[in-house]
């Protein structure tokens, strides 16, 4: 099994060999060279795993140069009952007789980004003891992934996290959560500036090919194919419970629906290939916020991405993206795979701001399933009132973009799971806004907030991050 890049620039590699980079050696992004099929007696026989074993199944299909054994004891450790709260790892909870949250939030930070980045540490420390190599992750942060990286990478042997995050922005939660790790390869710098100055200082570093090869820089973005790959383990999950009430006979085939509170377009892509490798999944409905660049894009088939001035800070901050990382592989399957047409779409964008697929557009749901929907300020104030009014369940502000949306795309007979992508104790204030309710932390984290914090403070100091990182580079 072997992954090739978008653009068709790149000579065909295992996954072991993809996972270190990012992109593609071409700047496009990798995908597989043929999707692996699955039959439904294959997973109907995945019934009875444990979360950790139906991940090495499903991950066996798409990692076959790592040895089985090997890919057994990475998901043991990374969906350990030490990393997530709940037992069953990701657990199914019923908000009505139509929709079912599927809980991805139980990992260390809160939020499903966990649920990857555990996979990808444990594959990325093998992956580097094997080629006796070392990694310095340079990254900036809002929040959300720089946590869950930092949860995923602490004390592993041979890597390096140098987390940057805006001075005085981010909740005390966020701050609380990063800067008291006390591990020696974890490097957390507040830089005096917003999130796009550490961004920007981020590009710099990783764009300066002299530096980036003698420090063995590294991401671990949305694009990062362990991420997209360990995103998928959880739709067969979903699945599987969705139907243990099903009669046996009527299992295979058996088709559900997935509301994905979107951003970067990583979880729903996910979800995508899970469907192409013959998961029964109907649709994959997006949930967008107010920065609806991709809602637009399934309405009408032009994606139109926007700069940051016109990205709004919203009430769920998580989805504040106006350009998604991920797209290029949907395109990429839209256009036939092919990546003469996918690089003249890439170009088109260049030039003009825009990519028109509206010719596409009608195969969007027909042949792809996706759908798509907004969910604004008052939607989501409005969906966590009702919901924990109906079921006494609290839903976090992007999980309810989810269910506001999802609710507009039930079809009966066909049950509809939403992706719970956040836990509610990480966004109090609107849980209060619309509930009068004042949540507190889960009780394994409570005294978070007192423990003692870990952090250098910079300028927006391009020449200062380079020193820092030099001498600290593992
Ligand atoms: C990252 C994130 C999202 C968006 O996921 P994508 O894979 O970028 O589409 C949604 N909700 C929460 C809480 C997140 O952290």
């Amino acid at each position: 099994m072997k992954y090739i890049s978008t653009r068709g620039g790149m000579e065909p590699a295992p996954y072991s060999a993809i996972l270190l980079e990012g992109l593609a050696t071409d700047g496009g992004l990798v995908v597989p060279e043929t999707v692996p099929q699955v039959t439904p007696e294959q997973i109907e026989s995945w019934r009875g795993l444990s979360y950790p074993e139906l991940a090495t199944e499903v991950l066996a299909l798409l990692a076959t140069d790592i040895p089985r054994e090997e890919l057994a004891a990475m998901c043991r450790r990374a969906y350990s009952a030490e990393n997530f709260a709940a037992a069953e790892v990701v657990p199914l909870t019923a908000i009505d007789d139509r929709v079912t949250l599927v809980g991805l939030s139980e990992g260390p930070t809160l939020a499903f980004k966990d649920m990857a980045m555990q996979f990808l540490g444990q594959s990325l420390e093998y992956v580097l003891a094997r080629s006796d190599r070392t990694l310095n992750i340079v990254g900036a942060t809002s929040g959300d992934t720089g946590s869950a990286a930092e949860y995923a990478l602490r004390g592993k042997e041979g890597i390096a996290v140098f987390m940057m995050s805006p001075q005085g922005r981010m909740s005390d939660f966020q701050r609380a959560q990063m800067y008291s790790l006390t591990d020696d390869n974890i490097h957390n710098i507040a830089v005096e500036g917003v999130f796009d100055d550490c961004q920007n200082l981020m590009k710099a570093l990783s764009e300066d090919m002299e530096f980036k090869r003698a420090h063995h820089l590294g991401a671990v973005n949305s694009v990062n194919l362990g991420r997209v790959s360990a995103q998928m383990v959880y739709y067969f999950w979903a699945w599987l419970r969705a139907t243990d009430a099903v009669p046996a006979a009527e299992r295979a085939g058996y088709e559900v629906s997935f509301t994905v509170p979107s951003g970067n377009f990583g979880n729903i892509l996910s979800g995508y290939t899970a469907k192409s490798m013959g998961l029964p999944i109907r649709r994959l409905v997006l949930a967008a916020n107010e920065n609806n660049v991709l809602d637009e894009f399934f309405r009408t088939g032009v994606y139109a991405p926007r700069g940051a001035v016109d990205t709004h800070a919203t009430s769920s901050p998580s989805m504040d993206i106006s350009k998604a990382s991920n797209l290029e592989r949907f395109v990429f399957e839209v256009l036939g795979r092919d990546p003469e047409r996918l690089s003249a779409a890439w170009r088109e964008l260049a030039e003009t701001g825009r990519i028109d697929l509206s010719a596409e557009q009608s195969r969007f749901e027909a042949e792809f399933g996706f759908q798509s929907g907004t969910s604004t300020h008052a939607d989501r104030v409005e969906t966590i009132r009702a919901v924990h009014a109906e079921s006494g369940i609290v839903l976090d502000p992007h999980t309810a973009d989810g269910v506001k949306v999802a609710r507009e795309h039930l079809e009966p007979g066909v049950p509809m799971l939403v992706l719970e992508t956040a836990k509610p104790a990480k966004f109090p204030d609107i849980v209060f806004e619309a509930t009068g309710l004042r949540i507190g932390m889960p009780e394994h984290l409570a005294d978070l907030l007192d423990l003692p914090q870990h952090v250098t403070e910079m300028g927006n100091d391009e020449a200062a991050l380079r020193e820092f990182v030099a001498t600290r580079a593992v």
